[in-house]
């Protein structure tokens, strides 16, 4: 079915074109006699006919239904599939005359649904009776799930060529003042000082090389707009750009596929989809005949679409406009014959961009990359994403980079606090030098120890798992020697997506992760989204305190159906027994009454449709609320486990935002208030015989780890990379010494006082002598 919308997508060049194809596919996969697709008016009251195959042709454009009126008008205001056997029987039924309909006796419409909002509805239709069982209908599901963002996208570029037919031509701004010429300083010139810049910390660890801007690969202020006076050629060396940036964007997509996963891949199909769109080529091509230059003419569709884009409202379709932009430059790129394949990398470079991009990860050879650096973008963007996953260090959103940035020279990265030093003198360069190689030599020899239990002296077993939120990072478990996985972030696919994931995409993904890791544990956590995560919904709009507002659990129980829909997809993956659904930032009992009934329901669901799930999958939540911790008791009554979820803890606790710079120094999750929570949170759990974890960064803090083990903490989940370190900790305290260490700590005034506790635990277990992390710890501390 994918490799058939695949195809769709690439054999249809406008909306109507795109439909008549859906609907081609949809008849030949059901073996119905009819397929129609209705779309909905951008009012969201109307339905109108826009394609089929079976009904009258003359009906499309004609036949338009309220919302909620008759079976398909039905299925788009429930958002849910409707099926009925003999359709002229039901009540609901509505008649058109000349559409041909009345031969018809069964009907099966399903919505299209786009993060949740019906963009129209996909309907079948049989000559003969037929009782549609959930076998058709999970079939027309998956669909109108793959088709649904197809044909939003075609939509979306439909609309924006009329709107723009329609306004007047916006005319170019040709020499654009806004723009610098980069690497115009002469050598001559004295050497600029040094310089420290600071950005968000985005993918952890340190690297020291040469910078390397990875330039706009078209740089709009340099090129020749003069006209051609040969149109004709101008036009050709269109057309072979477009269609080399078109096989281009093919094998970015395969690459993209194979290296991280399906999933990643659906970018590119909308960046195909748009060089397929014959409102943009046609465009593209009129413009050329006005302007004589090709370039020209690619700059000014592109200023167009921008414009548009940039003018819409909701946050999901204006970003659509930064698709159109990447697949404009690409096609600049073929024109002027840069090939983005050829990037002279420099071994160990640092390299700087404007964002960091999901292509470049396909394009550059990324074993060469030492760091990235961008001007824009934040730790939760695609690429974001992509470089922690590959443990690239990386720092973004550091203002002024590129302008400060002079190609070759040195550069240090320090992704783990976010700062940047450009041009580092000798002594900043000697102290980073010895960090990063005391860390490398540990992490290589650590993992070679990676089978060892970690284990207390006096016994103590403790679980190391890891956090993830790709299937690339199973890599990094086997490596570090992670025991499974304690916390499946599973909003890195919807910030992927840009919005809700499809169903079939989650099931996909979490059926993947489940069966690598089985027999180990798998614990996957509803989507956490909002606060800092933000992922542009059409409900979420800015908030004033975003932190405290509408996000994780709360945000989802206003969702109910993808909220269902991925329980669903979470439970389909139980089936090997070794996955726990984990519920973040539970606030109280009802909220946790409440997700736990969306869950049942999901169960009585898949029941219904035959599907084999583990009944007793066990349901924990995510203690990461100061009223969690204080009610923990009432908590730990009515679910399976709990896991800590320090990041949220201590920003709560403490009233520090964990991602303000000038609170920074405040966020300190071994403060005294921090620790009792989490004691707190441990006893009940015990008093209530239910394991307890912990998954913030504190797991991988190796100043916690002697007070986590301490309060009786049973299994910790941290960074994948962070595993070996914490296991030599673990496997040189003894439980019954953490455990008054951790009282004391407990019982301490200030922060100071903890740290000095914990650093006094870890000297005294013999850990600042450890021949592979002693001095790295000795670092730590300062000495
Ligand atoms: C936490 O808050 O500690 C946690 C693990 O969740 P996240 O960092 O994803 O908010
Ligand atoms: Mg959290």
């Amino acid at each position: 079915m994918l490799a058939d919308v695949a195809d769709v997508v690439a054999r249809s060049h406008d909306l109507q074109e795109t439909l008549g194809n859906v609907v081609e596919l949809v008849v030949k996969k059901l073996g119905a006699d009819v397929c129609s697709i209705y779309l909905t008016d951008p009012s969201l009251e109307h339905l109108t006919l826009w394609a089929t195959r079976g009904l009258a042709p003359e009906a499309v454009g004609r036949v338009r239904l309220a919302f909620g009126e008759g079976l398909v008008g039905q299925a788009a205001r429930e958002r849910k599939p409707i099926a009925v056997e003999r359709a002229q029987d039901d009540p609901r039924f509505r008649f058109f005359p000349g559409t041909g309909e009345e031969r018809f006796q069964s009907l099966l419409a399903t919505p299209l649904l786009v993060r949740g909002m019906p963009i129209g509805v996909l309907v079948v239709q049989t000559e003969q009776p037929r009782q549609f069982d959930t076998q058709d209908i999970d079939l027309l599901q998956t669909c109108a799930q793959l088709i649904a963002p197809v044909v939003m996208n075609a939509r979306l570029l439909d609309l924006v060529a009329r709107t723009e037919e329609e306004r007047s031509r916006v005319v170019a701004k040709l020499v654009n003042s806004g723009l610098q010429l980069h690497g115009l300083r002469t050598a001559e010139q004295a050497p600029p000082p040094s310089v420290e810049l600071r950005g968000s910390p985005t993918s952890a660890g340190i690297a020291i090389g040469p910078l390397y801007r990875l330039e706009d690969p078209v740089d709009l202020a340099r090129l020749d707009y003069a006209p051609n006076p040969d149109e004709v050629q101008e036009k050709r060396d269109l057309q072979r750009a477009i269609s080399e940036a078109r096989s281009e964007l093919d094998d970015v997509r395969d690459e993209v596929a194979e290296r991280f996963g399906p999933e990643f891949a659906a970018v590119f199909n909308t960046h195909i989809q748009i060089l397929e769109d014959k409102g943009f080529t046609g465009r593209v091509e009129r413009a050329v005949e006005d302007s004589g230059n090709a370039l020209q003419a690619l700059r000014d569709v592109l200023d167009d679409y921008r414009q548009t884009f940039e003018s819409i409202e909701d946050p999901y379709f204006r970003e659509r406009g930064s698709d159109i932009e990447d697949v404009g430059r690409r096609v600049m790129a073929r024109l002027l014959g840069v090939r983005h394949h050829n990037v002279p990398l420099q071994d160990g470079s640092i390299v700087v961009a404007k964002e960091i991009l999901p292509a470049h990860f396909a394009l550059l050879e990324t074993e060469k990359i030492a760091a990235l650096i961008a001007e824009h973008g934040g730790a939760t963007s695609h690429g974001a994403i992509f470089a922690r996953s590959l443990e690239i260090p990386a720092v973004t959103g550091v203002t002024g980079i590129l302008e400060a940035t002079r190609p070759g020279e040195l550069a240090i990265v320090d992704g783990a606090s976010g700062r940047v030093y450009l041009r580092p003198d000798a002594a900043l360069r000697a102290e980073y030098e010895r960090a990063q190689q005391r860390y490398e030599l540990a992490a290589e020899h650590l993992d070679t120890l990676k089978y060892r239990p970690a284990e207390t002296r006096d016994g103590r077993r403790i679980l190391l798992t890891a956090n993830v939120g790709l299937l690339n990072d199973l890599r990094l478990i086997e490596q570090h020697g992670a025991e499974g996985v304690g916390l499946f972030r599973t909003e890195l696919l919807a910030i992927a997506h840009r919005g809700f994931p499809e169903e079939e995409e989650q099931e996909r993904l979490y059926e993947r992760v489940a069966k690598a890791m089985a027999p180990r544990p798998v614990t996957i956590r509803t989507l956490d989204l909002g606060g800092d995560k933000a992922v542009p919904l059409p409900d979420v709009t800015d908030e004033e305190n975003p932190q405290l507002g509408w996000r994780s659990t709360r945000l989802m129980l206003s969702h109910e159906a993808p909220f269902r829909a991925q329980l669903r997809a979470i439970l389909r993956a139980t089936t090997r027994c070794n996955v726990r659904v984990l519920l973040p930032l539970i606030g109280s009992v009802e909220e946790l009454r409440l997700a736990r009934a969306l869950l049942e329901s999901a169960k009585e669901e898949l029941c219904n449709r035959g599907v084999p799930f583990d009944r007793d999958v066990p349901v924990g939540i995510m203690i990461e609320v100061p009223s969690a911790a204080l009610i923990a008791g009432a908590l730990a009554r009515e679910c399976d486990f709990f896991s800590i979820g320090t990041n949220d803890l201590t920003q709560y606790t403490l009233a520090v935002d964990r991602g303000n710079e000038r609170v920074a120094h405040l966020y300190d999750p071994l403060h005294p208030a921090v620790l009792a929570l989490i004691d707190r949170s441990v006893r009940a759990a015990s008093r209530a015989g239910i394991p307890v974890s912990l998954c913030g960064e504190m797991a991988s803090n190796p100043l916690a780890v002697p007070l986590l083990v301490g309060l009786g903490i049973g299994e910790l989940s941290g960074t994948p990379s962070a595993v070996p370190v914490v296991k030599e900790i673990v496997r040189a305290l003894d439980a019954g010494k953490a455990a008054e260490a951790a009282r004391s700590a407990l019982e301490a005034a200030t922060v100071e006082d903890s740290h000095a506790i914990a650093a006094a635990c870890l000297r005294e277990a013999g850990l600042l002598d450890h021949p592979d992390v002693g001095s790295w710890l000795r670092g730590l501390l300062g000495e």
